[in-house]
């Protein structure tokens, strides 16, 4: 074996060291895989592959715990991004013990939590469908989610919002990752209308989530976030309230109801 063999291999392993399979970004529904630890530091506990969505896109980190083949678990409170490209750090309980590099183990998400994480991300894309005026930002919280609009005045009607909203949200319309080209995206302008994050042009195609049908869009948006597959598992919501932030800026909280 020459000494080109050997710089492959230490690529590669540090490869596999810094990258993590994000198995949520392909299966939303995904509510475990075997793992195995390849990295323990202060920081946390960094996996090959994982179900737990890092903190990002306004979404929270998941919870949950890497089970041992003994059968002892390590809670995790948080999982954040870490330095390299899609590399996942699991961050565990305060004062648990790290396990060694090459352990194998069970990664399980909180499923209740990350259900209704996934259900109220996905209801915010229909805000952004129902509410004129661009998107300057958002968060998601356990049973809550806001986004902050720039539109002038107080024109927004919390009450038709609402019913606008859950009218959608009855509707049951798909929620689906698409690619979709630069020709399509310049011949049809309004899909472009209500992104938030402008796709980057010039790239061929992109990576979105579609709600609604194909010929039938109702919100089109770059997102790396997870979602529900239809707009009815999100169910009936209320705008909890609209708060003025600043002259141009409204924020519109929305609960389950
Ligand atoms: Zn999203």
């Amino acid at each position: 074996m020459g000494p080109g063999f050997r710089r492959d291999d230490d690529y590669f392993f540090r490869k596999s060291d810094e990258m993590t399979e994000l198995v949520f970004r392909e299966d939303a529904y995904a509510r475990s895989c075997p793992a195995r630890v390849v990295g323990a530091d202060e920081r946390g506990i960094r996996l090959d592959r994982t179900v737990f969505y890092p903190t990002g896109g306004g979404q929270p980190g998941d919870t949950g715990i890497l089970r041992l083949a003994s059968g002892e678990a390590i809670a995790i409170v948080d999982t954040v991004k870490g330095e390299g490209p899609d590399e996942v750090v699991h961050v565990p309980a305060p004062g648990s013990a790290l396990p060694a590099p090459g352990t194998e183990v069970t990664a399980e998400i909180d499923w209740e939590r990350r259900h209704r994480l996934m259900r109220m991300h996905s209801c915010l894309h229909l805000l952004c469908a129902v509410v004129p005026g661009a998107v300057t930002g958002g968060q998601v919280s356990d049973g809550r989610g806001r986004l902050d609009f720039d539109v002038p005045g107080s024109s927004l009607d919390r009450e038709a919002i609402a019913a606008r909203l859950n009218e959608l949200i009855a509707a049951g319309h798909p929620v689906t990752p698409r690619w979709i080209t630069d020709e399509e995206l310049a011949a049809r302008p309004e899909l472009v209308r209500t992104m938030s994050v402008k796709p980057p042009a010039g790239a061929g195609r992109v990576r979105v989530m579609a709600v609604g049908g194909a010929d039938a869009v109702i919100d089109l948006q770059p997102c790396g976030g997870t979602h529900i597959r239809n707009t009815a598992e999100i169910g009936p919501v209320t705008i909890a309230k609209i708060e003025n932030k600043g002259r141009q800026n409204r924020r519109i909280v929305v609960a389950f109801a």
